[in-house]
């Protein structure tokens, strides 16, 4: 991602701030530009270790939907949704934010069910959601194989219209202007390396720049949380893994909506540029290295295969991999810590992406007010201890 460095000045790190973000990612400059725009506070600094939105931003393959199974989900992802729908306008920006559709296959009796089971939830919440049947996936998914003889035959699908692709590294670079023109110091090359605490309350970051007093820290690093929240004495219940993708050479436009399918295991888009971008599931190995095993690149393919067998000639152009940091819920964790003016916002494993905006309003507000912005509330690191967990693994599943 070449960065247009003209969007945004490349200060040094004044002394103190009022709220440091660590981690210049979607999710650090989102909350960065809604401290600024909603909150009228503008004394702070995103630390970026690389270079802003060089970690999962950089990497995802721009999946944005809402239709996660329970309540507190949908409704979170559902304020995310609508952020996107005026985030171009309001961001000055053109996000190339498509709402082409999202389909989601069924290819057995249980995925039937867990589908009509979600389609029903999420009209309940207020979320756009249809059962289609084979037919109508055919017809609104031409390309798609839904022959009875196929190996894992297409018994109908969940398709929300409204869900869509936008272009990350414009949205990353929207966002930093948006922060910058407010007089947020954006900071690449510096690498938070711990903290200092005062009786119980975080006051200043040690930095790969020197010291940096704050008022408030707030965690956006995603898959490295919990190496950074380790270095404040705090164990999340987080667990980083590699999450792969891969691009095609350049095609015509042959596919004009997300194509997911949990059983056999890949989900399929074609970019505005005309690549098509496949991932799947995560490595199954805890790692930091941003690269995985071929086999699972090889699955993907194979799994793409089944559902398109007419992308047998399409060459791969690249693959790569992120880090994505899993909770035991699969979803995310947003609040306070036990660490007074410590802030975390992980957990979003892999599919923060569509959240970006909607994160970073509700972070902004949670430490703008020192207390949980109610969509956020459910999402609290005492969710572990108290057992109200919010299992998305279904709807989760083959992520994104
Ligand atoms: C292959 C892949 C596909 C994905 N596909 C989708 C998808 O289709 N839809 C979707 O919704 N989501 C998707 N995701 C998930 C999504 O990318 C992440 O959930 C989201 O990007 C995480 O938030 P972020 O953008 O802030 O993370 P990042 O961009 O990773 O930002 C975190 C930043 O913190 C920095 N950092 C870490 N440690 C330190 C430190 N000590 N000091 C300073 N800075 C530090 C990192 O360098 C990094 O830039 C995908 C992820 C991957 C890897």
């Amino acid at each position: 991602m070449t960065h247009p460095d003209f969007l945004w000045r490349n200060p040094d790190p004044r002394p103190a701030y009022d709220v440091v973000i660590v981690g210049g990612g979607g999710h650090g400059l989102a909350t960065a530009h809604y401290l600024a725009n909603n909150h009228g506070i503008t004394n702070v600094a995103v630390l970026e270790r690389g270079w802003l939105a060089g970690g999962n931003m950089a990497r995802n393959t721009t999946i944005i939907r809402s239709n996660y199974l329970w309540d507190e989900s949908a409704a979170i992802y559902e304020h995310s949704l609508k952020l996107w729908e005026g985030l171009s306008a309001e961001l000055d920006y053109d996000l190339q934010f498509s709402q082409r559709g999202v389909l989601n296959l069924a290819h057995n009796l249980g995925d039937v069910r867990e589908g009509r089971r979600r389609v029903n939830a999420n009209r309940l919440n207020g979320v756009d959601a249809e059962w289609l049947g084979p037919e109508e996936v055919k017809k609104f998914c031409p390309v798609v194989n839904v022959s009875g003889s196929a190996r894992y035959p297409v018994m109908g699908a969940t398709l929300q219209r409204r869900g869509g692709i936008a272009k990350h590294d414009h949205v990353a670079w929207a966002l930093a202007r948006s922060a910058d023109g407010h007089g947020v110091d954006l900071i690449q090359g510096c690498e938070v390396t711990g903290f200092e605490i005062t009786s119980n309350r975080v006051v200043a970051v040690r930095t790969s720049r020197g010291r940096i007093a704050a008022g408030k820290v707030a965690l956006a690093a995603a898959g490295h949380t919990s190496v950074l929240a380790a270095q404040a004495g705090l164990r999340l219940p987080l667990q980083s893994h590699p999450l792969q993708a891969l691009v095609s050479e350049l095609l015509e436009p042959v596919l004009d909506c997300v194509v997911m399918s949990n059983a056999v295991h890949v989900y399929v888009s074609q970019a505005h540029k005309g690549e098509l971008v496949m991932g799947a599931g995560i490595d199954a190995y805890n790692s930091y290295g941003q690269r995985g095993g071929v086999h699972v690149i090889e699955a993907q393919m194979a799994a793409a295969l089944e559902l398109f067998p007419i992308f047998s000639r399409v060459r791969v152009l690249r693959t790569w991999a992120g880090i994505v940091d899993v909770s035991p819920d699969a979803s995310p964790i947003i609040g306070r810590t036990p660490v007074d003016g410590l802030y975390v916002n992980a957990g979003w494993g892999t599919g923060g992406f569509k959240a970006t905006p909607g994160s970073g309003w509700v972070y902004a507000d949670t430490i703008a007010h020192d207390r949980p912005h109610p969509l956020a509330e459910p999402f609290a690191l005492e969710r572990f201890t108290t057992g109200a967990l919010i299992d998305e693994h279904g709807a989760a599943a083959v992520a994104h």
